[in-house]
Order: C-alpha cells, then sequence, then structure tokens
C-alpha cells in the first residue's frame, strides 16, 4: 500500500496525514492529562507543568491517564463515520448508548445519561428526540457536542458538509443552538487548521466570524440567543473577544476566564479553546522554553482550570491540526489511554477525506441523512433561563 509514500510527501502540506494524526491525538492527549484538573478553580501553572513533567517518568509505565466522556463519544463518531462512509444518525446514536452501556464510569454528566439511555430503547424510532426532550423541552447547550465534533472536520473536505453534520451530530445529545452551534464552531476551527489556516491568525479569526455569523443567523439561534438573554449572536460576539484579547501584549488568565469563560456550557469554553491555541502560538515567558506550540497550547489550557478536559481536548484537535503529530511528545501520548489507537484512526480518516474530496460517497452522506433530521433543529427550543448545561 503507498501509505508509506503518502506520509513522506504529506507532512506539513493542507490536509496532510500529519496533521490528520495530531488533531485526534492531540485531542485524547488533551482529554487525558486534562482529567487531573477537572473542575479546579485555580490551577497554579507550577501544577500543570509538574504533572506534564511527571508523564516523562518512565517508572508509572503506559496508559496511566485514562480518557473520558470527551473522547469515548469521539471514538464512537469516528467508527461511525468510518464504517457508514459518513454521516448516519441511527449508527451514530447506537454506537453512543452501546458505549455509555458498556463503560458508564467515563464522567458522563447527569443529563447526557438520561439522553443515552433513552437512545439504547429498541423502540425508539427518531433518534432526535430524547435530546429534544431534555430539560423540559429546552435542550442542553453544554459543551458534549462539540468536545466530540473534530471527528466531522476530519472526514469531510467541504466546509458546508463540516457545518452541516457537525450540527446534526451534536443535535444527537444537544438540542439547544447555543450547544450545536458551538460543536460547529469547533467543527470550522478543526477544519480551517487543518487546511494551514493558523499560519495568518487574524485571518483565521475574522473567517470564523463570517462563518459563525451565518451560522447564527438562523431564526432558531436568534430565537435562543433572545430568550437566553445572550447576544444577539452569542458564539460572534465571544469570537470578537477572542480577537480583542489575542491582539493584546498581556493578558491575565483571570481576564481570560472573566471574558470567555471556562465551565460545561459551549459558549463558555468553545471560544476559550480557541483562544488557547491562538494565544500559543508564540512562546510565552510563563512557560517552557523548551515548549513547542502544541505543548504550550495544552498546559495553558490546564492552567485555566474550569471544564479542563474538554478545553484541553478541543484546544488539542485545534493545535494538533495545525503542528501535526510530530508536535506531540511521545512520552504524553505513551501516558494516554487509546492516544495509540486515535493516531491508527486518523489514518483511516485521513482515506475517507480524500475519497471524499474525489467526489466520494462519504461528500454528501446522503444515503442516511434524513430530512427529518433537519426538522430536529427546528424544533428544537430552549425556551427558558440557562439551566440546560451538561
Ligand atoms: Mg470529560
Amino acid at each position: 500500500m503507498a501509505m508509506t509514500a503518502v506520509r513522506a510527501v504529506a507532512v506539513g502540506g493542507p490536509a496532510s496525514l500529519s496533521r490528520f494524526r495530531g488533531a485526534l491525538v492531540a485531542a485524547v492527549v488533551g482529554d487525558c492529562v486534562g482529567g487531573e484538573f477537572e473542575g479546579a478553580e485555580e490551577v497554579p501553572m507550577e501544577n500543570v507543568l509538574q504533572h506534564l513533567n511527571s508523564l516523562d517518568d518512565e517508572t508509572k509505565g503506559n496508559s496511566i491517564l485514562d480518557y473520558s466522556d470527551d473522547t469515548a463519544m469521539a471514538r464512537c463518531v469516528v467508527q461511525s463515520l468510518l464504517t457508514r462512509t459518513g454521516f448516519d444518525e441511527q449508527d451514530m446514536a447506537r454506537r453512543f448508548a452501546k458505549e455509555y452501556s458498556a463503560s458508564p464510569g467515563r464522567g458522563y454528566g447527569s443529563g447526557v445519561i438520561q439522553v443515552l439511555k433513552k437512545l439504547s430503547s429498541p423502540q425508539l424510532s427518531d433518534v432526535y428526540q430524547p435530546a429534544r426532550d431534555q430539560f423540559n423541552g429546552r435542550g442542553s447547550f453544554g459543551n458534549g457536542g462539540a468536545m466530540r465534533v473534530a471527528p466531522f472536520a476530519l472526514a469531510f473536505p467541504d466546509i458546508a458538509n463540516v457545518k452541516r453534520f457537525a450540527r446534526l451530530g451534536a443535535m444527537l445529545t444537544h438540542s439547544c443552538s447555543l450547544g450545536y452551534n458551538g460543536a460547529v464552531l469547533q467543527a470550522l476551527a478543526v477544519h480551517l487548521s487543518l487546511q494551514g489556516a493558523l499560519d495568518l491568525p487574524q485571518e483565521f479569526i475574522s473567517k470564523l466570524i463570517n462563518e459563525m455569523e451565518e451560522v447564527e443567523g438562523d431564526k432558531a439561534a436568534l430565537n435562543d440567543a433572545r430568550i437566553l438573554k445572550e447576544a444577539e449572536k452569542p458564539f460572534c460576539e465571544r469570537l470578537r473577544k477572542v480577537r480583542y484579547l489575542m491582539n493584546q501584549s498581556k493578558v491575565s488568565i483571570e481576564e481570560v476566564i472573566s471574558e470567555l469563560g471556562n465551565g460545561i456550557a459551549a459558549l463558555h469554553s468553545v471560544p476559550t479553546a480557541i483562544f488557547c491555541v491562538l494565544h500559543c502560538l508564540q512562546p510565552r515567558e510563563y512557560l517552557p522554553e523548551s515548549y513547542g506550540g502544541l505543548e504550550r497550547t495544552i498546559a495553558y489550557s490546564l492552567a485555566l482550570g474550569g471544564d479542563t478536559d474538554t478545553i484541553a481536548c478541543m484546544a488539542g484537535a485545534i493545535a494538533g491540526a495545525h503542528y501535526g503529530i510530530e508536535a506531540i511528545p511521545q512520552s504524553w501520548i505513551k501516558c494516554c489511554e487509546g492516544a495509540q489507537d486515535a493516531d491508527m484512526t486518523a489514518e483511516r480518516l485521513y482515506m475517507l477525506y480524500h475519497q471524499s474530496s474525489k467526489g466520494g460517497r462519504g461528500e454528501t452522506g446522503e444515503q442516511s441523512c434524513k430530512d427529518k433530521s433537519e426538522e430536529a433543529s427546528k424544533a428544537s427550543n430552549c425556551t427558558e433561563k440557562k439551566n440546560g448545561a451538561e
């Protein structure tokens, strides 16, 4: 097979194999190393560096850090996209439910557990219904759709498909637009990074804002934002804050947390993850000089505290798509459960993506994506104040 030759020529260029491997593996690494500080209000950088240094200690053996729900669900997304060569909501929903029942102790939130239990019912005909019923019909706006979305950006070369399927994939558990649009934003960030767009950071953030202007111009999104008393286009507003902060020579961690958030709502974590990547494109005085950009991104994400595993997982996916697999320390990969697996499946996504860009079946996903799922978005609502996060 020509894979070796492909690997040799593809490293570094847009949509190269190295970028696919980097994205998928760094997401797992972010999830695994981030678990240590999940929920912590304050995380001194010293503690982060100590934790990361401990991964070099060979006496501890391999796979000492377990992955959480972020990776467990992303693995389901990958397997479904590969097996179905495109998006199939029934198959993906079944995989989420099966994975949860096989390994329930991965840190799932209580709200999503109810959805996953309903998804396992053989009588269920509309797989979007359990998510729609959540929180008295308001739906969840948590970051659970965004944390697992990177594989969509690695399966579909066309940006319209990335947006469409990222949204539908998220809606299996998150029916509020502030949940699924967070997934769309994260998928867009991985998609652009994979193309090399982070070489021009100002253009990168402008492109994200332009895309989200359209995404959030949707009626359901405008309605949800109004009901939740957010800005008219909440993710666009946050991305403008990201742009402001990335242009400051000095930004404190406190300022990042107060402006962007570090919580479990998609709105309080996806723009934060994007900021982590942008901020760490350059060396920072409080991070070791020996660190490359990917190591800086992961370390910085952990130092923000809050939902550290998910923020580091999302930042890891974006950074990994930019820096490639070579930027991830081998010692980190060895310590993280599922990282080597992710590396192997990344090659298969790479093949699917390039097959799709030549007009293969994965491009459209039409065979499996029912219009019924489009209705799901119209019907989604979150009609009261924010208690729908999960
Ligand atoms: Mg988690």
